[in-house]
């Protein structure tokens, strides 16, 4: 037999991930995972104790856990879902919202998953095009008639919305879901969540991934009004009730109850961000105005896979797209300072030799 899967996926192209490479220790600046380390409390609450109750499920409703995340963002439990990822919320969100009749709008420039999602579960999409400096037109989403889904900043960009330019977004779509991804919100843009106690069609969805340091715990979250979140457990407990594994329910919550660590591990990488912006500019690289944990770089006159390629010649390792307007960027992880410092160290080495690798 030649053929397996289904003629409907036919057409599928699937996400792509940042390399995790095994091969070396690479200077790591290109899946925007956190430099610093979960919090103490973290790694002693994954004790022989937890170890031992693998035996068990996990908490379906994960109730704790929601219950620190509602008092952390001052909703009430039955507005928070949480999931394997944010991606799992992004994921539910599509199934749960879109349908044939009911498609689904985005940046064209924006989280790859979009578009992935949306072809594997065939929703129509329309992908509008970023401005010419990379900024989202609020009045693009006006009436959409859709499902709007926006990255809030947007990724790979960095660029951040405004409280008020979301809210008239959301403000304007009154019969349909808005779904704002926050998985870099805590590195100086505003969130949203307080706009869902006033709007029964807001979504917003945050990660454990970035700020928090749990990239590799998969833990995210979606906050919104008990309706929205009933559906997401529609959809959750009829694919995978238990989607939040013991561990990682219990390293959320030690996360939880250490907010100062992770606050202040995103005063440190937002200061990073700002000291490694001066030094690319000074080394002809224009960026756009990150409000991320990573900055989008291009230099005046060496081709984005060019650098990326002499980069990873030197162990360090950035994003590069191939995509049409942003191929002559570099997306960086803004990892710990001396991190920031080898990257500064072997982009001047490569500029001076005309970019050879
Ligand atoms: C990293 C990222 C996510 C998802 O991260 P998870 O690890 O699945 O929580 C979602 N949206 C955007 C824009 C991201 O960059």
């Amino acid at each position: 037999m030649s053929r397996f899967i289904s003629r409907r996926f036919d057409s599928l192209k699937e996400y792509v991930p940042g390399e995790q490479p095994q091969d070396k220790k690479y200077v790591k600046l290109n899946t925007n995972e956190s430099p610093y380390p979960p919090a103490p409390g973290v790694i002693e609450r994954i004790n022989d104790a937890e170890v031992r109750n693998l035996k068990l499920y996990s908490d379906p409703e994960c109730r704790r856990l929601r219950e620190m995340l509602a008092v952390q963002y001052g909703v009430e439990i039955g507005n928070v879902f949480v999931s394997n990822g944010s991606d799992e919320s992004l994921s539910f969100a599509f199934m749960a919202f879109c349908d044939a009749d009911c498609g689904a709008i985005f940046p064209d420039i924006s989280y790859g998953f979009y578009k992935v999602y949306a072809n594997l579960y065939g929703i129509r999409y329309t992908a509008v095009p970023l401005l010419e400096d990379f900024s989202i037109r609020p009045s693009d989403y006006y009436n959409a008639g859709a499902t709007v889904v926006i990255a809030n900043p947007n990724a790979p960009t960095g660029i951040a919305l405004t409280i008020a330019e979301i809210e008239e977004i959301v403000k304007r779509n009154p019969d349909n879901v808005v779904v704002i991804d926050e998985a870099y919100v805590d590195f100086g843009a505003e969130s949203a969540v307080a706009l869902t106690k006033k709007y029964d069609n807001l979504l917003v969805v945050q990660t454990f991934s970035k700020s928090r340091s749990m990239a590799g715990a998969r833990l995210g979250f979606a906050i919104g009004c008990e309706a929205l979140i009933a559906d997401l457990n529609k959809i959750k407990f009829s694919t995978n009730p238990y989607n939040v594994n013991r561990l990682t329910c219990a390293a959320g919550e030690a996360t939880l109850a250490a907010q100062d660590y992770y606050n202040d591990n995103c005063r440190k990488i937002i200061e990073t961000r700002a000291w490694t912006a001066e030094k690319l500019a000074n080394l002809g690289f224009s960026m756009t105005d990150s409000k991320a944990n990573f900055l989008f770089a291009k230099h005046e006159s060496m081709d984005g896979e060019a650098l990326y390629l002499a980069l990873k010649a030197r162990g360090i390792l950035v994003r590069h797209f191939s995509a049409d307007r942003i191929s002559p960027y570099l997306r960086i992880t803004v990892g710990s300072p001396e991190e920031m410092q080898a990257l500064i160290d072997a982009l001047t080495e490569i500029l001076q030799n005309g970019g050879t690798v």
